[in-house]
């Protein structure tokens, strides 16, 4: 018999950017209101603000006509 305690499980995305297909038009900072990505005006390309990990919510990947953005669920123990 499993005595172990069922730890809760905290389900997130794990986004990316791929550099090689991503044309920086822009659309994904456009209607990401978590504002998760932003233009580099350095870099002159579009990164991630913050972090890799976000809601998961596939606004960016549905207005991305390059398929440039990736999002990987991952499971985090609370
Ligand atoms: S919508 Fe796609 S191509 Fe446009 S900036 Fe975002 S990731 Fe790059
Ligand atoms: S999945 Fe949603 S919250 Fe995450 S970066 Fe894309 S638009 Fe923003």
């Amino acid at each position: 018999m499993n005595t172990v305690a069922q730890a809760k499980k905290h389900l997130a995305y794990r986004i990316r950017i791929k550099s090689d297909k991503c044309q920086s038009c822009k659309k994904c900072i456009v209607v990401c209101s978590k504002q998760y990505i932003i233009f580099d005006e350095k870099l002159k390309k579009t990164r991630l603000k913050r972090g890799s990990i976000c809601v998961g919510c596939n606004k960016c990947t549905k207005v991305c006509a390059y398929r440039a953005i990736v999002l990987d669920p991952v499971i985090f123990d609370e």
